[in-house]
């Protein structure tokens, strides 16, 4: 028998229950769950903003122990050997490779068959598809990624989302060396926005939110220069914008706020030829209004981005190994709590101090 936090209705505690761990099939592992972040997802889900099957085990961000390895598994996602006791993340989806989405489009997270870690019912076995769990259930479908030992749990987990998705979201921008970037909103996936421009060679790296604190510490993370937009409105937050870019305006921005109402003024600060990447609204009902003249006369680009590609996921691990010594990953995980706090935990990361609050069942 294993535990798990359980949801059983919107805005409700979640239970603790105890479920039969799975007998492990062809193809699939089961893993023991080390660390387990709060994805902005979870509490949309938690909330009620997003329909979500009850009873739910929420929580993707995952790291882990594998405790059984099921036959014909011998090799992660990276080509590294796999054997029981590695500690691995792996894919917020499993896919199946083979349906119109996945091999025409290259959109796996837009999989037929698709299941998401977190996202399905854990009413019948393998019951444990969600982080918020001393144990997860690993299907064929999701592609392994072994973590580097410099790395520790907290640092490796939100990599599963926040990172993955910052990284998919500069590349559907197309990004490049010199260019100037606008980030729109301070959380955990601006962080990593932030340290990846940086990293990718931007000149100037703008950072905007609401939270004085947020922002202070984003320049630790490759911000060059940030706005506290509270009170500002659209025109004055594009002049601010275009002072800081020789009265130019970003090449890029990215919305990670997941406010709908600051679009417009993300899509005023672009230069001509811009390109506008909405990331955060991950929930419907998400409106705004712009003059569309303006994305005309201005040869403007506007890409939705929603979760990623494997290659994401891997990128953010060699990202996280390889610059951990130029960003302080270790400060995004503000909060720590056990299986037994579950609520505590998600009351304080809706809060909105905390940049990533962890679970350690
Ligand atoms: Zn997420
Ligand atoms: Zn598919």
């Amino acid at each position: 028998m294993g535990r798990a936090a359980v949801m059983t209705a919107a805005k409700k505690n979640l239970e603790i229950r105890d479920y039969p761990l799975p007998k492990v099939g062809h193809g699939c592992m089961l893993v023991r769950i080390t660390c387990c972040t709060i994805c902005g997802s979870d509490l949309h889900s938690w909330l009620g903003h997003r329909k979500a099957p009850i009873p739910i085990i929420l929580g993707h961000e995952i790291v882990g122990e594998i405790v059984e390895l099921g036959e014909g598994i011998t090799h992660d996602s990276g080509d590294q050997p796999l054997k029981i006791g590695d500690r691995i993340t792996w894919t917020i989806m499993d896919n199946c490779g083979k349906c119109y989405y996945c091999r025409e489009k290259g959109l796996p997270m837009k999989c037929r068959y698709l299941k998401k870690y977190g996202h399905d019912s854990c009413q019948d076995p393998p019951h444990f598809v969600g982080g918020f769990a001393e144990y997860c259930y690993i299907t064929p479908g999701t592609c392994i990624i072994k973590t580097p030992e410099n790395l520790t749990d907290e640092e490796v987990a939100p990599a599963n989302c926040g990172l993955a998705t910052a990284i998919s979201g500069w590349e559907a921008a197309g990004i490049r060396p010199f260019e100037n970037v606008l980030i729109q909103g301070a959380g955990a996936l601006g962080f990593y926005a932030a340290s990846l421009a940086k990293y990718y060679g931007c000149k100037r790296i703008i950072v905007t939110d609401v939270l004085d604190h947020r922002l202070e510490l984003i320049k630790e993370f490759g911000a060059t220069d940030t706005i506290n937009v509270r009170g500002m409105e659209d025109v004055e937050i594009a002049q601010a914008v275009f002072n800081l870019t020789d009265g130019f305006g970003v090449d890029a921005a990215m919305e990670v706020a997941g406010v709908p109402e600051i679009i417009p003024a993300g899509l005023k600060c672009l230069r001509i030829g811009g390109r506008y990447v909405e990331i955060g609204c991950v929930f419907h009902g998400a409106h705004f209004t712009y003059d569309v003249g303006d994305i005309v006369f201005r040869l403007l680009t506007i890409k939705g981005v929603h979760n990623y590609d494997t290659k994401h996921l891997q990128q953010g691990i060699d990202f996280l190994a390889q610059t951990k010594d130029i960003f302080p990953f270790n400060k995004l995980v503000t909060h720590k709590y056990s299986l037994d706090q579950i609520n505590q935990a998600l009351k304080v990361a809706q809060a909105g101090e905390a940049i990533r609050v962890a679970i350690f069942p």
